[in-house]
């Protein structure tokens, strides 16, 4: 398990030292938006606690934290008002995942189709 970089921009986010435009927050979870978005809808559902990936995520959280998580995901989806039209969830994980905040996050997109999953 890598071990975690207390100055990721998530961190900072949660920690207050950088702005984000809140989805939702609760005990647990952050949802923000994308400060790139690659579809109309584009939010991050991160744990609050320090974890890298979701290896690390899955090994070390207790069971109400990675609840939350899954929750926040579709609370946030709700807030975006996509549950009747649908979204896609998206966990980059390690390099071949082209992980670049070593902060655990789902992207939650979603507002248009969004095409097939990986370009054949
Ligand atoms: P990854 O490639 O690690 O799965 O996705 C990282 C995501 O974080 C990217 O979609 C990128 O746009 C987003 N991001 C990076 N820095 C910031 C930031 O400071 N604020 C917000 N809201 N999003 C960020």
């Amino acid at each position: 398990m890598s071990e975690y970089n207390d100055k990721n921009v998530f961190n900072q986010i949660i920690k207050k030292e950088l702005p984000c435009n809140e989805v939702e927050n609760n005990e647990n979870s952050l949802s923000f938006e994308d400060i790139n978005k690659q579809a109309p809808v584009h939010v991050l559902t991160i744990p609050k606690g320090k974890y890298t990936n979701l290896e690390s995520f899955a090994s070390n959280a207790s069971n109400e934290e990675i609840a939350s998580f899954i929750k926040t995901i579709v609370k946030s989806a709700k807030n975006k008002d996509l549950l009747s039209s649908g979204y896609r969830v998206i966990i980059n994980s390690g390099s071949d995942g082209n992980q670049e905040v070593p902060h655990l996050h789902a992207h939650v997109l979603g507002g248009k189709n969004l095409g097939p999953m990986i370009k054949k």
